[in-house]
């Protein structure tokens, strides 16, 4: 069975970063005006304070799941080796909160896609330590240790022109129903 890798934030649900920021700061921002992946820029020189307001607040409540990704993962997770990789640690914010933000991605995954087991739940800082033969992900750096590189589209990785993906062999997806369509996956 083939080993597949699939990406959780931006991939199987937004995170609700924009909307505590906003929380936070009483702004309106939009996720689509935003250019700079750090959203966290946005709070300036309350950035600490920010990190502090969030030590026990999920991103992850009630975010609802991208669209099509439960049926296409029930159908992923029968045929191939499936496992859900997640970058949990706040690395340049607030390391040591780190462990609330993988508690919260666990209750989310173990909530919303109940059919895939916590064994197969991946939380890590570096993604390329582990080799796949398929990776899911909407960052292009996490995808260089799997075979098969497919990009989810997202408002931070629209800048990257097809010549370098193609580079890369990357195959850049809007939509689930486009990976099963790549992966020759037929829904019964
Ligand atoms: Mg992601």
């Amino acid at each position: 069975m083939k080993r597949l890798m699939v990406d959780m934030d931006n991939c199987i649900t937004d995170a609700l970063f924009i909307e505590r920021v906003n929380e936070f700061l009483g702004t309106s921002y939009n996720i689509d005006d935003q250019k700079d992946f750090e959203l966290q820029n946005l709070t300036g020189d309350r950035k600490d304070e920010f990190w502090q307001y969030m030590s026990d607040k999920s991103f992850y409540d009630n975010a609802p799941l991208i669209d099509g990704v439960y049926d296409a993962l029930k159908l992923l997770n029968e045929r191939y080796d499936l496992y859900i990789v997640t970058a949990y640690i706040y690395r340049n914010s607030s390391p040591d909160i780190s462990g609330n933000n993988l508690k919260y991605k666990y209750e989310y995954l173990k909530e919303k896609l109940p059919f895939i087991k916590p064994e197969q739940y991946i939380f890590i800082d570096n993604k390329n330590l582990i080799e796949f033969d398929i990776g899911i992900d909407d960052k292009m750096c996490n995808l260089m240790s799997s075979s098969k590189k497919i990009l989810f589209d997202a408002w931070h990785n629209r800048n990257i022109s097809d010549l370098e993906l193609k580079k890369y062999d990357i195959v850049r997806v809007c939509s689930w129903k486009e990976i099963l369509k790549i992966l020759n996956i037929e829904k019964r």
